[in-house]
């Protein structure tokens, strides 16, 4: 397949996931953002505007140094998915929420920092692995930016506290279904809140492997 087509491609499949996340409530307002590598550079969603309202020719599209080429501004938190991507080299696109079940985690005192899911069900454990807390600081600044790029090392699938969940993965398809299993953990921990709860053992989770 040709370069161009690969990026027809690309751009088509970006606009349907933000369709798809708008649909089901899982970026609320012109919340949420979407990127992917496209060769040397990448392909990322546009400032202000929701994820159910996409337009494939008007993504921003940025080089390698993540300056814009064309389409549109990008995402204000466009340098968290660059220093995501300058962490974990093999990821090949991101997804950022404000889904609500994970905000609402991301809000709780007294979580691990380093594993806040606890092992609950096999889907989490092998779609998303460890999720690692981002410490709070404030959108759009450097500080955050640099929380990130350190937690970053630790996995592909960060909480940012009191914001949303972060994940990359070897695909678009791969970072999205990890994050919206990020929001299905999420919601989980929240409705078993206060109940006496099965953890799946450290054997049950070994026996799963790394989350592919
Ligand atoms: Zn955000």
């Amino acid at each position: 397949m040709s370069d161009q087509m690969k990026e027809v491609q690309l751009r088509d499949k970006i606009v349907a996931l933000g369709r798809s996340l708008a649909a089901r409530g899982l970026s609320p307002g012109s919340s949420g953002n979407v990127s992917a590598r496209l060769g040397q550079g990448w392909l990322m969603t546009p400032t202000g505007l929701s994820l159910g309202a996409l337009d494939g020719a008007r993504l921003s599209r940025l080089d390698g140094q993540g300056q814009l080429v064309d389409g549109a501004a990008p995402t204000k938190e466009l340098p968290l998915h660059l220093a995501m991507y300058d962490e974990q080299p093999d990821a090949q696109a991101i997804v950022h929420l404000h889904s609500t079940y994970s905000v609402a985690v991301a809000c709780l005192e007294d979580v691990d920092p380093d594993d806040v899911l606890p092992p609950l069900t096999p889907y989490s454990v092998m779609r998303v692995g460890r999720l690692v807390l981002v410490p709070y600081a404030r959108p759009g600044s450097l500080e955050l930016a640099e929380a990130v790029r350190l937690r970053a090392r630790q996995g592909r699938a960060l909480l940012l506290a009191n914001h949303g969940p972060i994940v990359a993965g070897g695909s678009l398809d791969a970072a999205s279904s990890a994050v919206e299993e990020v929001e299905e953990a999420a919601k989980l921990v929240l409705l078993l809140h206060g109940l006496p709860t099965r953890r799946l053992s450290p054997a049950d989770v070994a026996a799963l492997g790394p989350p592919s």
